[in-house]
């Protein structure tokens, strides 16, 4: 029996991932992930995110 694992927005680490971008079947084919990737400073505004979600903080 297989589980289903909902995947959660990058960009939104509290939420699932809602299909928000069109096109976009999950974060894995998300246009705006990819963006987010690709540009430094947002990356590293995410990377401090997660960081700080780990460190304590609910994400809420
Ligand atoms: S489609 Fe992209 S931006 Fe929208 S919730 Fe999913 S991962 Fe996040």
């Amino acid at each position: 029996m297989t589980r289903h694992v909902e995947p959660r927005c990058p960009l939104r680490p509290a939420d699932k991932c809602s299909l928000c971008h069109p096109g976009a079947d999950g974060p894995h084919n998300c246009g705006l992930v990819y963006l987010m990737m690709n540009d430094d400073e947002l990356r590293e505004l995410y990377a401090e995110g997660r960081r700080h979600a780990r460190e304590g903080g609910s994400g809420a």
